[in-house]
């Protein structure tokens, strides 16, 4: 049973950092009346419609932002593959994905001829916190642009970057190549890089204070009456994991030893575990307390993992927003309380939407589905018959096809025609595209897809061919039409590029914006209030004439 998750004891790469924690005095200080502490909220699988939608049922940090938030309700990913990595690493960097490279969670390594994770680093040694396990490497070292953390500490090394979530993906991308620590679960507890700085990771003894594993014998409840959710509970379609059925109550332990650990992850308990890590780290590393900007970064992961299960319609999605909102308003009471309420601005996204469950969209007369990926690599093997033998595929990767190199080495607009025509014509899919013609325009891709394509394109990393999601459908592994999680994101649709962006801090006048923007813009508005150059990225600071006043 992996319960031994979170030992309180903590290693000894711990206890040396605490040695280095003297702040030093002779760096570029904020401003005296500037920010010290700029903040990055992420809620992973967040879209857009949950804050309007929940509004009236937010009490606690949503309440806030909505209320005191400079509130954009237009922002949009412009590109395709609207996935975990890509979006942390736009959020992180202000790059899109054809800029910083991280394309997708996992891509396919033509000069390795095997997939690989967008943090993989064999370079580097993972380490759990309170054991003495290492482990195979993560890093942030496949981006090709510079983060808001990275080019803080360019400016002013003593500046702490710190970043927490539930997912190695998303620590790092906010962190970048070199940060004072990116920390997240593993499969034996809280882990970290020895990549970030070169630094012995900053990570002190009071962070793993409330383990985890005390959460062992809670059931997840509703927080609130039933009658208070929208929908059903027993939604057509959920998927929960193993342990857990599809209506409340859910209890963390499951039905099995070796349930738990994935089951607090999923649940609202990590994030109010992390937000309570963030809130140690605001003290312990006394962040925005030093005379010196620091950057924290933090990462709720499980209104995603909520979300892939159970759907967005769901009352455990509804639950997990509902106290995702109170975690979040513990965190602003103590960066007011500790960092004060003029000395931070935070901004707040999401790495991507979400689509609807779509057996539950059929059965009421919607539109909806799934795209087997092992029926795509099928179907381009067999419309490539006709160049030999094959294998013509190497890989069928979310949303681009990989061709072995000796049929990429045949690829003309005519050698391939009979699969673009094919994969076209599969049901769920809207267009097909060989990467090479992406310079111009495609016949028959309308202009906002085939820009959709190119926000994710990188020669190097992307595959030969794109292929793009009808609305209400999705990509799944293998080869059954049924296969995959309740739901998922990861095209260019509305609902999964549709996202908050939510600016909090005194720079800031509360409203609504109107303005069409992106989560590329966070990071370079959050650096424009410390006058930090951003050079070289798409994002920018966004435009700060509130459309209507609060509300
Ligand atoms: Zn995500």
């Amino acid at each position: 049973m992996r319960v031994a998750l979170l030992p309180v004891a903590v290693t000894a790469l711990a206890s040396l950092v605490l040695a280095h924690a003297a702040p030093g005095a002779s760096q570029p200080g904020p401003a005296a009346s500037g920010p010290s502490l700029l903040v990055i909220v992420v809620v992973d699988q967040m879209r857009a419609d949950y804050l309007t939608r929940f509004d009236a049922r937010f009490t606690g940090g949503f309440r806030r932002l909505l209320d005191d938030g400079a509130v954009f309700d237009n922002a949009y990913y412009p590109y395709l593959n609207t996935v975990t990595c890509a979006g942390h690493a736009t959020i992180g960097t202000g790059a899109l994905p054809k800029s910083h490279g991280a394309i997708l969670n996992q891509w396919y390594d033509r000069a390795l001829g095997r997939p690989r994770t967008c943090t993989e680093d064999l370079s580097a040694t993972t380490f759990t916190y309170g054991t003495s396990d290492t482990g195979r490497g993560h890093s942030a070292a496949a981006l090709r642009v510079p983060t808001l953390g990275e080019r803080l500490r360019a400016r002013s090394p003593e500046s702490r970057v710190l970043t927490f979530s539930m997912k190695a993906r998303s620590a790092l991308m906010l962190a970048g190549r070199q940060a004072t620590a990116a920390t997240w679960l593993g499969d034996h507890g809280f882990e970290t890089s020895s990549a970030l700085g070169g630094l012995r990771p900053e990570i002190s003894r009071a962070l793993f204070a409330s383990p985890m594993q005390a959460a062992h014998d809670e059931v997840w409840e509703r927080l609130m009456p039933v009658d208070t959710y929208t929908g059903i509970d027993d939604g057509i379609g959920e998927r929960p994991d193993p342990g857990w059925t599809r209506v409340f109550p859910h209890p963390l332990a499951g039905t099995a030893p070796g349930h738990f650990h994935n089951l607090w992850e999923e649940s609202p308990y990590s994030d109010a575990y992390l937000g309570e890590l963030a809130s140690t780290a605001i003290r312990d590393f006394q962040l925005g307390q030093r005379g010196v900007v620091d950057l924290l970064g933090v990462s709720f992961s499980a209104t995603d993992l909520v979300g892939h299960s159970f759907g967005p319609e769901s009352h455990e999605l509804q639950d997990t927003l509902l106290r995702l909102d109170r975690a979040l308003g513990a965190l602003l009471a103590t960066l007011d309380r500790v960092v004060g309420r003029d000395r931070y601005v935070l901004g707040l996204s999401a790495d991507h939407g979400v689509a609807k469950i779509p057996e539950a969209e059929r059965a009421a007369g919607r539109p909806g589905g799934r795209v087997p990926l092992g029926l795509v690599r099928s179907t381009v093997e067999q419309a490539l018959s006709g160049l030999g033998p094959g294998p013509h595929v190497a890989r069928a990767e979310y949303t681009q096809v990989y061709l072995t190199p000796e049929t990429a080495a045949k690829a003309t607009a005519e050698t391939l025609a009979p699969a673009i025509a094919a994969l076209k014509a599969m049901p769920g899919l809207q267009a097909a595209v060989w990467n090479r013609t992406l310079d111009g325009p495609v016949d028959g891709v309308a202009p906002d897809v085939l820009n959709a394509i190119r926000g994710s394109y990188d020669r190097e990393r992307s595959g030969d061919i794109s292929i793009v999601p009808a609305p209400y459908w999705f990509l799944v592994l293998g080869s059954r039409p049924d296969g995959g999680d309740g739901t998922t994101h990861g095209s260019a649709n509305e609902y999964d590029q549709h996202v908050p962006l939510v600016f909090l801090g005194r720079p800031f006048t509360a409203g609504h914006y109107a303005a069409r923007v992106s989560p590329a813009d966070l990071a370079p508005t959050l650096a424009s209030t410390i006058a930090l150059p951003m050079p070289g990225i798409e994002g920018r600071a966004v435009p700060l004439t509130p459309a209507r006043g609060p509300q």
